[in-house]
């Protein structure tokens, strides 16, 4: 289902093509939908997960304790200074690349979504990530997928989504997505960790997961991948087109 909250796009912004924030709990099928949504368009994917995965690792790799919040921004601000590149990968997902070295998948294990959430709550962290994130979006014709585009990021973003879907289905499509990448999983322990990551998220005091007020909410539970990116895509070029 999708619910038209008062959309109200801004219109006077002046990116050449529209930038496109897409925001929303874990499982909720965003990083797909945003990927497929950034193909049909023809626009850029920044999956700004993956920054906060990367500085997680990176700061393992350091010895550096995620609690240890001066240690994890000098980490941040190391890789925002170009120890991190992003580049698209033949199937329109982001390769991620740290120190030069290709590391999407170290950066998409269980650990990794755990630290990313520790990471994620350092201001610090969210400061020295801000400007790269704003920076991929400056000429437009991008996706941003992440929690706090729409309300942070990229608040003048001429379409936002929150993506989200009750726990269960979340959980239920993260444990398949487990199991079918060979980690081993039960549907208890997933929905446990959902639902963890999603208090840790929800009530942090730095850019709290919220759906901004200009947001269309997208409830994933009932719908296809292939029905929410084309309800999204007909939205943007909607958009688009009334420029
Ligand atoms: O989207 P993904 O699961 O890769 O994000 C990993 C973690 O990074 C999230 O649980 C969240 O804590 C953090 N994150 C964030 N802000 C973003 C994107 C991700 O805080 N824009």
């Amino acid at each position: 289902m999708v619910r038209s909250t008062a959309a109200r796009y801004k219109t006077d912004v002046t990116r050449p093509r529209p930038a496109v924030a897409l925001d929303g709990p874990a499982g909720a099928g965003k990083s797909t939908v945003a990927r497929l949504t950034a193909r049909a368009l023809g626009f850029t994917l920044v999956d700004t997960g993956a920054l906060y995965r990367t500085v997680a690792l990176a700061a393992q790799r350091a010895g550096i304790p995620w609690s240890n919040t001066e240690g994890v921004a000098s980490q941040a601000r190391r890789l925002a200074e170009g120890a991190l590149q992003m580049r698209p990968n033949p199937e329109g997902a982001v390769c991620v690349l740290l120190d030069g070295e290709d590391v999407s998948s170290q950066i998409r294990t269980p650990e990794m979504s755990f630290g990313a959430s520790q990471v994620s709550s350092i201001p610090e962290v969210r400061a020295a990530l801000l400007a790269m994130q704003r920076g991929a979006a400056s000429e437009g014709g991008v996706v941003l997928e992440g929690r706090d585009i729409g309300t942070v990021v990229l608040p003048d973003a001429e379409a936002k989504f929150f993506v989200t879907a009750s726990p269960e289905v979340r959980a239920r499509r993260r444990h398949e997505e487990l199991l079918a990448r060979g980690f081993p999983s039960s549907f208890e322990q997933t929905l446990a960790e959902v639902l963890q990551r999603d208090e840790a998220d929800s009530n942090r005091s730095v850019s709290p997961l919220r759906a901004a007020e200009d947001a269309e909410l997208v409830d994933t539970s009932a719908m296809t991948i292939e029905e929410v990116v084309a309800r999204i895509v007909q939205r943007v070029r909607q958009i688009t087109g009334a420029r």
